[in-house]
């Protein structure tokens, strides 16, 4: 049997057609198969290799890590320096009131935690989310999953959950005195780069202070450099109470986070002791991978460089079939009049090198979420690769 074979037969399927490429290699902004071919990746593993794949520095602070220990003890209890260090180089470029990091080993988990979190600190138990919005696959960050297609099989969920439109004015008179917390992407990924405007978020912003609720932004994507700047709330002149990081954070390693002020955060250590507590959470191989991937991404200057790729891809992006293209940074939508259409070219481009896919709640969409450090040579030869499947 061969490995295609023994990918389908033993490991656990999510979809009726993955894409089953059989990578063994990657590095940089490429990746390379079994049968020889190399991928540019417009991707990055879903805006994950920020700093590109295998990443020497990543490379190094692995190895050197792999020579001191490995897991020694349940999160919390022993002090850790890898752990330590990232919480400090995190909280140093952030504002000063988030100064306490939580690490998970998923996004999904720092979505968990988070909500837990707003719960105790409020004592009260609605959730607010928004519609095409995506958190996570575990059972709480599937309850505030923003569509129903995806809820619905799973149901009883967590109770209290509300769904407003994201971008809507009206909508923020949900929010009161009974909502524990508010979660919004600060960017909507899935629903295609949905850029929200700066009125509406300053608007959430004051409602959830008025009201006393925690404004949690997932910046699981939007973190990182991914929209020119290291986090995207940056372009917002706002501050959330608590910060949700993942994907990037663990400069290709698994890793979580949330983080909050160390008087919120202090709410786990009583009643009941113990409020969240994780084996693996910010494992030390992680943490020292992430610290190293993140002080690359600040020293290399890759950040500065977001925005003239993203003008260098927009200027390329012309076609009659692309409908439009919505972005912020390096952080794209390329949209198509349907999904058939978009399928067919996000399968010629992979068949012709290079890797893409499509949006969860934007089907008709192009996915470009490349490693920021994509060469402007790859950006060139990786439009025009599309552009040629638009023609076919
Ligand atoms: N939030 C956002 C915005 C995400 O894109 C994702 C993952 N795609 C998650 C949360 C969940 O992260 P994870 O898959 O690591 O659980």
């Amino acid at each position: 049997m061969n490995q295609r074979e023994l990918f389908l037969r033993h490991v656990g399927q999510t979809s009726p057609a993955p894409l089953a490429l059989e990578i063994v290699k990657a590095d940089c902004c490429t990746l390379y198969d079994a049968v020889g071919m190399e991928y540019i990746d417009l991707i990055g593993g879903i805006s994950v290799a920020n700093v590109g794949h295998r990443h020497p520095k990543v490379i190094t602070a692995i190895q050197q890590q792999l020579e001191a220990y490995l897991h020694v003890m349940v999160y919390g209890e022993f002090i850790e320096s890898p752990q330590v260090q990232y919480a400090q180089l995190l909280t140093a470029h952030l504002p000063a009131s988030l100064n306490s990091v939580y690490f998970t080993n998923s996004g999904a988990e720092a979505v968990e935690g988070a909500m837990k979190l707003a719960k105790r600190v409020t004592n009260r138990t609605r959730i607010i989310a928004f519609k095409n919005s995506y958190h996570g696959s575990t059972q709480g960050a599937l309850s505030i999953i923003g569509d129903e297609y995806w809820r619905n099989a799973f149901r009883p969920l967590l109770p209290d959950v509300l769904h407003l439109d994201y971008g809507s004015f009206d909508a923020l008179k949900e929010i009161t005195e009974q909502t524990a917390c508010v979660i919004a992407e600060t960017v909507q990924a899935e629903a295609g780069i949905k850029v929200p405007s700066s009125e509406w978020i300053l608007a959430l912003r004051d409602r959830c202070t008025e009201t006393g609720t925690l404004l949690i932004l997932d910046e699981i994507q939007a973190g990182f450099g991914r929209t020119g700047k290291l986090w995207g709330f940056e372009h917002f002149n706002i501050v959330p109470d608590v910060l949700l990081l993942g994907k990037a954070l663990g400069g290709g390693m698994p890793l979580g986070a949330f983080i909050a002020n160390k008087k919120m955060m202090d709410a786990f250590t009583e009643n009941p002791v113990l409020g969240h507590i994780t084996t693996f959470g910010g494992h030390p191989v992680c943490c020292a991978a992430g610290m190293a991937g993140m002080k690359a991404l600040l020293e290399e200057g890759w950040i500065e460089k977001v925005k003239a790729k993203e003008q260098l891809f927009l200027s390329l992006l012309k076609h009659k079939k692309i409908k439009a293209v919505r972005s912020f940074g390096l952080w794209m939508a390329v949209g198509f009049d349907s999904f058939e259409t978009s399928k067919k070219i996000i399968d010629q481009c992979i068949q012709s090198g290079v890797l893409t896919d499509w949006f969860l709640f934007a089907p008709n969409c192009l996915r470009i979420s490349p490693p920021l450090i994509i060469a402007e040579e790859q950006i060139k030869m990786a439009c025009d690769i599309i552009l040629k499947a638009c023609n076919d």
